[in-house]
């Protein structure tokens, strides 16, 4: 069996809230799980909980609980958020796990039999009443900074680790491998700080209880640091499953926030190389974020819940703003109009126009039925040169995501589906089928695989979508449900990657064995803000349907052609006598001024009316409304609010036709 893709997050500290950092993280590693798997690789994906220190039995026993009780009680605040979050970890290590115990006092007397481990003295500022042990920059005016009284310089018996005997080692680690840690200025950062030296690292404890006992000395527990970090050997089986334990480590790609990059790339590949353990083949570090432009915290009260972003925009939705707006190593900023302007944009304009017109069109023109495969040597040189940008998709975004490069994966599938709706522009499918032309059948067939491939690089990113997106294009019922039938038909072998569910052409769907869409709900709907930004609760929400738009009649594109819509500026208005509804106006198209008779006179005096942009149907059959002709129809809606005029959001120009 081959090594896995072992990908890992940090074990959160399991007395935190899981905020929108924790979901980052932990979706970045089930996106490159997810990706992994798809691809045919095998992948084992490891998340947790970091459950010791004086921090937690603190906690437990101002609650009245035991440390324990406490860390089963709240670990779930995780667990429950992974699963929202669609997480498809392998397995979920909690530091208070016997196995873990173990991994952490092997490793440790492992690294102590070196002569990597001695005791020494700790020296550092200590508060009584706390019990706590400071450093001099956590002292608030040279006092303790919880309970504000003075504190005592103490020296505790202390087991310490050689880290000034590995600066070398290091520095000649990082040279020789120049992706171990990335973004690039991470790497350089970490570079010069051991550069400057390193200093011995205090592995152990006696002031509290709550952790690892050392082996043979239980009056110290094994520094919280030292611990967690072993998680990642624990969980493929090391110390007693050596075999399964070599079969998976070094993890491929440890992903951090950057607030814990020393310790994972200076003392956890110090910690293995005393140890005589592979190192870890990549630690990405990525950025923060802020929220409406100011940095998270608890006394600001705009700690983003991840679970009220989910209540807002749905799962998929957050999962993709979270790596399409910002680039993965760099810091970002969690805005509402960010959110909602990524999600009306991407998906529901650009992705799910791609994928309504070419089901709806496929509906229409063929029943439904999968256009047939054309030959590739038979295309035309337009509709050949469109197959194979669709079949470079793949080799494309996986080399982003091998860099973990995730908004230029994204931004490369967007490229793609914006030249798909180019194409559906400029070669009028409509058009082609009234004119019953033979092109129709390959152009329609592109489309379909355009929304194919498309729908497998964002499964990753939108899991539950694309599963979905598959079965509507009529391929779990034909061949499998993507998530089964992808990775065996990819499989990777060493030297050669098969990848035909990749490939333009994967689908035939023939006379004899005709493959059907199955077109349901709409996936990508249009969220509309309602309210101020995302500290107070559902302050979006989706917009409400009148109908689900497939129980709708369907109309052709060019059905709706028929209807001309142009842009017009109100001229003149007046109120129609007798009437409290009617406001007559004079709008210029452009090439004429029309008189339109509306009904809007509740929503709108004729003073607000005047130098306004509308939209009016300007084929309309004229008709008389209160003996006043009428040569148009404004469009508006109307709500639990009124009624709303159609508009644009900048000025246009009388008689531009609205498409
Ligand atoms: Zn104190």
């Amino acid at each position: 069996m081959s090594k896995p893709f072992y990908v890992t997050t940090p074990i959160y500290y399991v007395n935190d809230v899981p905020h929108i950092g924790h979901a980052y993280t932990t979706v970045a590693a089930d996106i490159m799980a997810r990706y992994n798997r798809m691809c045919g690789r095998e992948v084992f994906f490891l998340t947790g909980s970091d459950e010791h220190g004086q921090k937690v039995e603190k906690a437990a026993i101002a609650g009245g609980e035991t440390p324990q009780q406490l860390a089963d009680r709240v670990v779930t605040r995780f667990q429950d958020l992974w699963k929202r979050l669609n997480i498809s970890n392998n397995d979920f290590i909690r530091t208070t796990e016997d196995r873990h115990k173990k991994a952490a006092q092997h490793l440790f007397k492992h690294v102590m039999d070196k002569g990597d481990i001695y005791l020494g003295a700790y020296e550092d500022w200590y508060c009584t009443p706390c019990e706590t042990f400071l450093t001099e920059l956590q002292l608030v005016e040279g006092a303790c900074p919880d309970c504000k009284r003075p504190v005592d310089k103490i020296k505790e018996e202390s087991y310490f680790f050689r880290l000034s005997n590995y600066q070398e080692a290091l520095l000649k680690y990082y040279e020789e491998h120049p992706d171990f840690i990335r973004p690039e200025s991470r790497y350089n950062e970490i570079v010069s700080f051991v550069k400057g030296g390193l200093r011995d690292l205090s592995v152990s404890r006696m002031s509290f209880s709550w952790g690892i006992p050392v082996t043979g000395h239980p009056e110290h527990v094994i520094y919280v640091w030292f611990d967690a970090l072993t998680n990642y050997l624990t969980s493929v089986g090391y110390p007693d499953d050596m075999a399964r334990f070599e079969g998976s480590w070094p993890a491929d790609l440890h992903l951090i926030g950057k607030d814990i990059l020393r310790f994972h790339a200076v003392y956890w590949p110090a910690f293995l190389l005393s140890a005589g353990l592979p190192l870890p083949k990549r630690i990405f570090s990525h950025g923060w974020w802020t929220v409406e432009g100011e940095k998270m915290s608890k006394s600001k009260g705009n700690v983003v819940n991840p679970h009220d972003v989910i209540d807002a925009v749905g799962v998929d939705a957050f999962r993709y703003f979270l790596f399409r707006e910002v680039p993965f190593g760099l810091d970002g900023d969690f805005s509402t109009n960010g959110l909602i302007g990524r999600i009306n944009s991407d998906l529901a304009n650009n992705l799910g126009n791609l994928v309504s017109r070419t089901l709806s069109m496929i509906e229409k023109y063929y029943g439904s039925r999968v256009p047939y495969r054309p030959e590739k040597d038979a295309l035309s040189p337009d509709d050949r040169q469109f197959a194979d940008l669709l079949e470079n998709l793949h080799g494309e975004v996986t080399a982003h995501m091998n860099q973990q490069t995730f908004s230029k994966a994204l931004d490369t599938v967007w490229q793609r589906i914006d030249a798909a709706n180019r194409y559906i522009v400029t070669n009028e499918p409509w058009k082609l089928a009234s004119e019953k032309s033979d092109r129709l059948e390959p152009v329609m067939y592109n489309l379909y695989e355009a929304v194919r491939l498309v729908c497998l690089e964002i499964y990753a990113f939108m899991p539950a979508t694309a599963v979905e997106l598959w079965t509507q294009l009529g391929l779990t019922r034909a061949v499998g449900a993507l998530e089964d039938i992808v990775p065996r038909c990819a499989s990777v072998t060493e030297d050669r990657v098969r990848r035909e569910p990749f490939q333009w052409g994967w689908v035939k769907s023939t006379p004899e064995q005709q493959i059907t869409i199955e077109k349901g709900r709409q996936l990508f709907p249009r969220i509309e803000k309602t309210e101020k930004n995302l500290e107070t609760k559902n302050e979006v929400k989706k917009v409400e349907q009148t109908a689900p738009v497939q129980e709708m009649e369907r109309i052709s594109i060019d059905d709706f052609a028929k209807v001309e819509l142009r842009t017009g500026k109100i001229i003149a208005a007046e109120k129609v006598e007798k009437s409290d509804k009617l406001v007559k106006l004079q709008v210029d198209i452009g090439t004429e001024t029309r008189q339109v008779v509306a009904g809007i006179a509740k929503a709108y005096g004729p003073d607000v009316l005047v130098g306004r942009n509308v939209v009016i149907v300007a084929n309309l059959k004229p008709a008389k409304l209160m003996g006043i002709e009428s040569q148009g129809m404004l469009l508006a809606a109307s709500d639990e609010n009124g009624l709303a005029l159609a508009g644009f959001e900048r000025d246009v120009a009388p008689g531009s036709r609205v498409k």
